[in-house]
């Protein structure tokens, strides 16, 4: 039996710079029994750059040569950094061919004042191939044999009302026609970029290189697929807002999904579904940290904590559709929804109180407006009529949502949220619970989002007993207290579930702020080293941090002062 594929797949952030190739090269060359597939993004910021360039022909095309400049620098110094013999040059000379399309394509459309969907996708794509030929060509350098396959040429797909379908009966044929080429080679396979059944270039969509690692993962038969990012895994919350994030070390496909649908951007939403029908497990890994396991994904029903993962998406609008005439009309929701689904809205969240008096929904903002029309003119006679008084929309809001298949039939999950949020001071405009009981969501205010995800995160992950913890005067008295809460963390964590975490030590003219908490062993050294000058107002924020349920300030330094600050933080 010929031995089974694994696909592996390296986003933009871990394909950035020279030194960033050359470790995704290790890794693969490393790592290697069976036969290996890479699907690659384009290096970092490129897809962003390509972009631009289509929005510079139309509105400003004085401004594309030093952006397309830019593009050309970032490569050839890549090609110069690790390609040599004839491989350098022959990239230069491909890369600069592939530049003067593009600069075809951005001439048509400063002529026609637009750029049309197909440019688009033309001259985005662009950056995958860049990214696939030089991996590939690094390896082959090192003697491992290697090639790379333009997705273009191989993976058909119709663009539908619900994003991109796989044509697999005809990749699968174009992929087995082409693998006869590369027999015995370590595959390089752009990501993102794809054919529609007339061979015009298309795209999975941004960020949708994941999804072209499953895509491939399944039509090679794939035994595992790994994507390589730059975070440990996938991670209990955003790590750029929660700082106490940690790894999710096993996850399901169905909570994966889910995770990834309300805004975990680590995986594309699409990339599941693939792997599903094949039982293909994935992994989600660090490339900067290789040694670190990941996050596993597979079937099975949810095993481990309740709650895996706390998400937000923003810039969403509500839409609230209220009256008297609802109440008990049969296809009410079905007019609503059908009428939206012909204006190619998609809703996110719904929500429908049991009087059914109202109905709101939740769409991104950017189609706030036409949902409002589209909703006033399905509705155009009820309004008339006075039956329906109106249709609300309130805008810049966020979606959070709390994911888990462990939720199911456990009271208490929602009271949790709730009281998160609700003790962190924000406000709930909506809530969704689906029927799977996988997922809560709640509708807040779009500026409370970072806030809301944080005490949210908190209120599960950390233990009710997290305090947070200030000290004002380190000196004798203090010091000492600083020495024995050190003595006593472990015990007290143990014992009493106590984690006390000493987050801020200020004397009369300098203070030392720590995130988690300040390394209490040698609080001496660190506290000799902070030089940050006082700020008492600072101080108090800091220690009444909102993501820790309880904060004390401890004040052992006998100044007015600070005792004018009192009142101010009881409050
Ligand atoms: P890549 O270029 O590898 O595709 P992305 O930028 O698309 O990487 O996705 C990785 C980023 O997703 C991380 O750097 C992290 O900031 C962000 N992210 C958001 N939510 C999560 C989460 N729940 N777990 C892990 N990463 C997350
Ligand atoms: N390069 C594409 C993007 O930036 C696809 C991807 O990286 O997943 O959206
Ligand atoms: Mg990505």
């Amino acid at each position: 039996m010929k031995p089974r594929w694994t696909v592996h797949k390296f986003g933009g952030a871990s394909l950035a710079g020279a030194d960033e190739y050359r470790r995704v090269a290790e890794i693969l060359t490393g790592s290697r029994n069976g036969r290996c597939a890479a699907v690659v993004s384009a290096s970092f910021g490129i897809t962003d750059r390509l972009l631009s360039l289509l929005e510079l022909a139309v509105a400003r095309p004085a401004a594309l040569a030093a952006q397309i400049e830019d593009i050309r620098a970032h490569h050839e110094d890549l090609a110069h950094d690790l390609l040599g013999g004839t491989a350098g040059p022959e990239y230069i000379r491909a890369f600069g061919e592939d530049l003067e399309t593009i600069a075809s394509v951005l001439e048509a459309i400063e002529l026609l004042h637009s750029a049309p969907p197909e440019a688009e996708s033309l001259v985005s794509g662009y950056g995958e191939i860049w990214s696939a030929r030089l991996l590939s060509g690094l390896i082959a350098e090192q003697g491992v044999p290697s090639g790379w396959l333009n997705a273009r040429d191989v993976l058909t797909i119709e663009q539908a009302e619900l994003g991109p379908v796989v044509d697999w009966q005809d990749s699968s044929q174009r992929l087995n026609e082409t693998l006869a080429d590369h027999r015995d080679e370590l595959l390089i396979i752009t990501g993102y970029v794809a054919r529609t059944a007339a061979g015009i270039p298309t795209t999975l969509g941004r960020n949708g290189s994941d999804f072209s690692a499953s895509i491939f993962g399944s039509l090679l038969e794939a035994e595992t697929v790994v994507i390589w990012t730059n975070v440990d895994g996938v991670m209990s919350g955003d790590p750029r807002v929660v700082k106490e994030a940690a790894v999710i070390p096993q996850l399901t496909y169905n909570e994966a999904m889910e995770l990834a649908y309300f805004g975990a951007r680590v995986i594309h939403p699409g990339t599941m579904a693939p792997l599903i029908e094949r039982g293909i497990p994935l992994y989600i890994r660090n490339s900067f940290r290789p040694e670190q396991p990941g996050t596993c994904i597979a079937p099975g029903d949810g095993e481990g904590n309740q709650v895996k993962g706390i998400t937000i998406i923003d810039s969403m609008a509500l839409v609230n559709l209220e009256g008297a005439g609802m109440i008990g009309v049969p296809g009410t929701a079905d007019r609503l929804f059908g009428a939206l689904r012909e204006a190619g809205i998609s809703v996110v969240m719904i929500s429908q109180g049991s009087s059914e008096h109202s109905i709101c929904f939740a769409v991104p903002e950017k189609h706030a407006d036409s949902a409002r029309d589209v909703v006033c003119r399905a509705f155009a006679l009820e309004m008339d009529q006075g039956q329906i008084q109106g249709v609300g929309i309130q805008r810049r809001c966020s979606i959070l949502a709390v994911v888990g298949d462990g939720m199911r039939g456990v009271p208490g999950v929602a009271a949790t949220l709730f009281n998160a949020l609700g003790r962190a001071g924000v406000n709930v405009r909506a809530i969704a619970q689906g029927a799977s009981e996988r997922n809560i969501s709640a509708v807040i205010d779009g500026e409370e989002s970072e806030r809301a995800l944080r005490a949210v995160h908190s209120g599960f992950y950390l233990s009710p007993q997290t305090v947070s913890i200030g000290l004002l005067g380190p000196g004798n008295v203090g010091g000492v207290l600083l020495d024995q809460i050190a003595g006593e963390r472990d015990r007290l964590a143990a014992d009493s579930h106590l984690d006390l975490r000493v987050r801020a030590i200020a004397s009369s003219g300098r203070m030392l702020l720590g995130t988690r908490t300040i390394g209490l062993e040698g609080w001496r050294d660190h506290w000799a080293r902070a030089d940050a000058p006082l700020d008492l107002e600072a101080f108090g924020r800091h220690v009444q941090a909102e993501h820790i349920p309880h904060a004390v300030i401890i004040d052992c330094s006998a100044s007015e002062k600070v005792a004018g600050h009192y009142a101010e933080w009881l409050a």
